[in-house]
Order: structure tokens, then sequence, then C-alpha cells
């Protein structure tokens, strides 16, 4: 009779599987992959490593293991991404939060705090929903109007939804289907904070992009047209019919886009604006406010 797969042999095989195929952090991995197929954390996996996994779970974590070995992200192989503290439901339909993100929601809360008074503050291109639901939780007093998030594709306001419900945000935020601002009237200037994390992926930089993003996360999230500012431009044109005059703009960039997105911004009446670095110290955000 053939030995069981006990959790320390299960992961002594997919360590050395991913490390064979050049995975990085190939233990690490494995351990993710595992503990989230048995449902256990990483230090229980040690705690219970002479414990048998039975056929189902077996056979679910070597797939695992097989789709990860073909660069897939751990992400969408897990269901799931930290973000903000927070644990967000990911899949192919939306981007995997990343951590140079929270660089956005931590303006949003300066600007929410600084200036006094109710705020319509809508996200466009919510994706998994990380931003608006990270927003949503720390705004808590968050003087008090509903936020609204867009994004084009069903399936990611799917689970935009689901996240903000599992996060018990989930009055807080309307979720609107549409491109960009068009779902909304431009007879009005009635936004006063507008925050988004467009796709600004050049078409040069597509091609060095590593194959675990290129080739499974979201063309549409991530791919900004030759230069990268397709998005950025319609985003700045749309904003400056429906921003409020003193309003305020936060988009996350790509780190050589900052001079460039510094003079579009001038160009569409944004001033005073400025880029903001990342904690790597790269350009990440522009802030601009609509002068009109
Ligand atoms: N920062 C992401 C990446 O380089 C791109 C995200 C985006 O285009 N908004 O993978």
């Amino acid at each position: 009779m053939n030995q069981p797969w006990t959790i320390r042999k299960a992961l002594f095989w997919a360590g050395g599987y991913l490390q064979a195929e050049d995975l990085p952090d190939h233990r690490l991995s494995a351990e993710v992959l595992l503990g989230s197929v048995l449902g256990l954390d990483r230090p229980d996996l040690v705690v219970l490593r002479d414990q048998s996994l039975d056929d189902t779970e077996w056979m679910v974590f070597q797939e695992k293991v097989l789709r990860r070995a073909e660069h897939e992200p751990i992400a969408y192989l897990t269901g799931k991404k930290e973000f903000w503290s927070l644990n967000f439901q990911v899949d192919p339909e939306v981007l995997i939060p990343r951590p140079e993100t929270e660089l956005l929601v931590e303006e949003a809360m300066r600007i929410f705090c600084s200036v006094p008074g109710p705020k319509i503050l809508i996200e466009l291109g919510t994706g998994s929903g990380a931003v608006a639901v990270a927003l949503a939780k720390s705004l808590t007093h968050a003087e008090a109007r509903p936020f609204l998030a867009t994004d084009i594709s069903r399936g990611a306001l799917k689970t935009a939804r689901e996240n903000a419900a599992s996060h018990g945000v989930g009055k807080k935020i309307q979720w609107i289907q549409g491109d960009w601002l068009k779902p909304f009237s431009s007879r009005f200037r009635w936004i006063d904070v507008l925050i988004s994390n467009p796709p600004y992926v050049s078409e040069r930089e597509m091609h060095h992009l590593p194959t675990t993003v290129k080739r499974f996360e979201p063309l549409r999230a991530l791919f900004g047209g030759q230069d990268g500012l397709d998005a950025v431009r319609t985003i700045l044109s749309q904003a400056a019919e429906q921003l409020k005059i003193g309003a305020w703009l936060l988009l996350e960039i790509g780190e050589t886009q900052g001079k460039r997105i510094l003079e579009l911004a001038e160009q569409f009446h944004f001033h005073p604006s400025e880029i903001l670095r990342d904690y790597a110290g790269k350009d990440r955000v522009l802030k601009a406010c609509y002068h009109g």
C-alpha cells in the first residue's frame, strides 16, 4: 500500500517541484497553497505536519501546484489577497490589489480629514473593490454620503459587492457599471473627490511584465494604450467636466509617468498638482486639485 501523503511530505514535494520550475518563493508558495486547501494557517502546518491528506485534498493541492508552476498568481489560486490589512476575495476578472495602491487610500483619507463637511467620492474602475472598501471601513464617520464605485466589468462589480458585504460596508457603497465617468451626467459639477487606479502600462512595458501578471491578470485593468496614458487622458477630460471647483483627483500612475502626467493635469486645468511617491520611493500617485 502507498504511504499516505502527510503535510510534511506534500510540502516537500511541492517545494521541490516549484523550485525545479524556477518559481520564486517555492517553499512559501507551497505552504500558502496547502494552507488554503486544508483551511489551515501556515503555523498550523508545522504543528500538524504528520497529519495525512485525504485523496481529494491531495488532488486539489497537486492541481494548484501545477497551475502555480505555470505562473498563475497565488492570489487567484487561493482566491484571496490582503490589502489595507483586510482580506479580499479575488478572481481573474479583477486586478490583484498591490501594496503600493494603499497610498491612494491614505491620501483619500487625508483629504477627507483635512476638508470638513460631507463629500461625494467616486472610485473609477474599482476592480475587486479593495480601495473603496478600505476607505469605507476606515472613514467610520464618513461625513457620510455613500461612496460611488464604477467598473466596466460586471464580473468585477459582483466580486467588489461581495467584498463590501463581507466587510460590513455593503450599504456604504453604490456600485455602478460603466466606462469611467460616462454613466454620469456632465451637466453638473458634483464630485468632491475622484479616485482611480486606472490601467497605465504602456505597450513597451507590457512586454516586460512578469508572466504571472501578463498572462493572468485582466488586460483591461493593466494596459493603457501605446504610451500607457489613454485611460488617464479620458479620466482627466471627463473629470474636468464633472468635478467641483476645488475638488481633488487622485490617480495611481506608473513610476516613469510623473512628469508627463503633471503636464496633462495642467492642460486640463488641474492646479496645484503634485506626484506622490510610494514606500519604494517611486512616483506613484497624482494628487491634483481642479482649478476650473
Ligand atoms: N502596478 C501594476 C503592475 O505593474 C499596474 C497596475 C495598473 O495598470 N493600474 O503590475
